[in-house]
């Protein structure tokens, strides 16, 4: 950290940005097993949310995976790393006045609450998309829970690495009992004092 001396919005404030675009930025972090519809779930809201006039950005585990983070593993300390420098992306959007939608499994307390701790507190509004692993397993949208079960994918979360209930998710929902438009329909209903300008 030797000769690093940041100096975050010094001239402009997150307050400026977020009056300009009318908007308060915040996290919404979805979280669940793969194939549980986080991915489905946030590109709905967002354009939902782009409909009604917010500025959004997605940011999604097979993407940042295939990009900046694409010489993370799965290990414990890859996936710390992962999720820390995720955490700090959001941190700059959020600097930005930018409402950021985040698709990640992040299986345990500690991954979540890392984020968490990153971004603030008052920033975070966790989302358990709790779809049930049998029905994930059925859906096998990537074909990866098939792979899983032949012993081909090490540590994959639900099948051979734990996925822990969020304790304090500010929403929950399961995708089993409802379609895509109710869901998006009452996340709305829940989230949007929270970004109101
Ligand atoms: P994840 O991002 O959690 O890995 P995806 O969004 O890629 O999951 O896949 C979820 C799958 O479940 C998609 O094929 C989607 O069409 C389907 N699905 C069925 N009902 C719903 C629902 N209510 N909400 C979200 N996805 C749903």
């Amino acid at each position: 950290m030797n000769n690093i001396h940041p100096t975050f919005q010094k001239l402009i404030t997150r307050e400026k940005k977020e009056g300009k675009l009318k908007q308060r930025a915040k996290v919404f972090w979805f979280t669940g097993l793969s194939g549980a519809g986080k991915t489905t779930l946030a590109e709905a809201l967002e354009r939902k949310l782009f409909d009604l006039g917010y500025l959004t950005q997605i940011l999604d585990g097979d993407i940042i995976r295939s990009g900046l983070n694409n010489k993370l593993s799965f290990t414990k300390n890859d996936r710390e790393e992962n999720i820390r420098r995720i955490a700090e992306i959001n941190k700059l959007f959020i600097n930005c006045g930018v409402i950021t939608l985040c698709a990640f499994v992040s299986p345990t307390e500690r991954t979540r609450h890392i984020v968490k701790d990153i971004v603030g507190a008052d920033n975070f509004f966790e989302i358990f998309v709790s779809t049930p692993l049998e029905v994930c397993e059925h859906r096998d949208v990537k074909g990866l829970y098939a792979k899983a079960r032949a012993g081909l994918i090490p540590n994959f979360t639900g099948i051979n690495s734990p996925f822990e209930i969020p304790k304090n998710a500010d929403f929950t929902i399961d995708t089993t009992v409802e379609t895509v438009d109710e869901c998006i329909s009452k996340l709305t209903t829940k989230i949007v004092h929270l970004i109101n300008y």
